[in-house]
């Protein structure tokens, strides 16, 4: 798709094909209201939890040649396996992306990869669940080494212990180090699996194209309160075809404020992973402080924390931060700590004299 003179790759689709009425339904509106370059589905799906819909499997593959006859698109879907890739290159898929949960197991990508050798199929590769850059570098190298040409790798975020307030964390640090490590790979940004949402969708989109990226891959459903699979982040065609229409695109290299953009990003970026860590953070304090509560514990610990100020300003220092700075954040942090734990304390001392 053509957007301000920018070529952005636009992948959309269910997550799962579901029946045939509901893949050629979702692809007739995708078609009119957005046009996306690509039409995906999955078809075999590798599921979290037991008793979860895992896929139609190959009988799906003959939908997906229909969306590519009747409206003249490209089609994608995930291969798990390499009878998958076989399965797929009988059926003239144009696009197989391997999966999140594929991309971490190196041995697999390596079958896969055999069974791509010798042919033109165009190969999208998410990044691995967890945050390790040189298991997706690996999966693209293993990749191009088996002659494909068409790679495109795909920014899905990641799993981290503490998500919130994403499904999976944006870690955006990560595909711009693969961005500047390969430099003419094409990176999209798949802002559903980030999101596993749809409120949060349009910035993390927007903050994809912010950051060069070259396209996205975006689930989309018919009705997505109804999806089997990812029902929660999907959106109908003509929602998605809003959220495109309000992005905006900004020209690489016609700004001169275009590096002042990019360091803006990188501030609002770490910002919020501040901000998430700082709650956690008061998260556990609550836990503590519900401990000590039922433990008959004081709150204040005079030697943990000179223990807690001493080791944080070494941190601090080795870090080259500016100490008497480091010194009035930690004390507002021991200070909402230490007002967060009064506060339970206080509930607990009122609920007593209720009873
Ligand atoms: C998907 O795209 O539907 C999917 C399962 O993605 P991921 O491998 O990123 O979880
Ligand atoms: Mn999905």
């Amino acid at each position: 798709m053509l957007i301000n003179e920018r070529q952005i790759l636009i992948v959309a689709g269910p997550c799962s094909a579901e029946s045939r009425e509901q893949t050629l339904e979702t692809a007739k509106q995708l078609a009119e209201y957005c046009k996306p370059d690509v039409f995906r589905a999955g078809i075999w799906k590798s599921r979290t939890s037991r008793n979860t819909f895992e896929g139609i499997g190959a009988d799906a593959l003959q939908w997906l040649r229909e969306v590519k006859s009747v409206h003249k698109m490209p089609v994608a879907a995930e291969t798990i396996s390499p009878q998958h890739v076989q399965l797929c290159l009988e059926a003239d898929i144009d696009y197989i992306w391997l999966g999140a949960r594929t991309v971490v197991n190196p041995y697999m990508v390596g079958e896969i990869c055999e069974a791509l050798k010798g042919t033109n199929m165009k190969v999208l590769v998410k990044n691995p669940v967890n945050p390790d850059i040189r298991l997706w570098i690996g999966a693209i190298e293993r990749v191009a080494n088996s002659g494909i040409s068409e790679i495109i790798a795909v920014h899905r975020g990641f799993s981290t212990y503490y998500n919130q307030p994403y499904r999976n964390m944006p870690l955006w640090e990560i595909p711009n180090e693969l961005k500047r490590v390969m430099p003419d790979l094409k990176i999209i940004c798949d802002p559903s699996h980030i999101c596993g949402r749809e409120d949060c969708l349009k910035d993390i989109m927007q903050q994809a194209l912010d950051l060069e990226m070259n396209g996205l891959m975006v689930e989309s459903h018919i009705n997505p309160k109804t999806a089997r699979s990812d029902k929660e982040q999907q959106i109908t065609p003509r929602h998605l075809s809003e959220l495109l229409s309000g992005l905006i695109l900004r020209n690489p290299g016609d700004s001169p404020h275009q590096l002042l953009q990019h360091l803006r990003n990188e501030i609002d970026m770490i910002d919020g992973q501040l901000l998430e860590t700082l709650a956690r953070r008061m998260h556990i304090i609550e836990e503590i402080g519900q401990f000590k509560r039922d433990n008959r514990i004081t709150i204040l610990q005079a030697e943990r924390s000179r223990h807690v100020f001493a080791d944080r300003i070494e941190k601090g220092n080795r870090l080259q931060l500016h100490i008497p700075f480091l010194k009035e954040i930690l004390k507002s942090i021991h200070n909402e700590a230490i007002r967060i734990q009064v506060d339970i304390l206080n509930k607990d001392t009122k609920e007593n004299q209720a009873e």
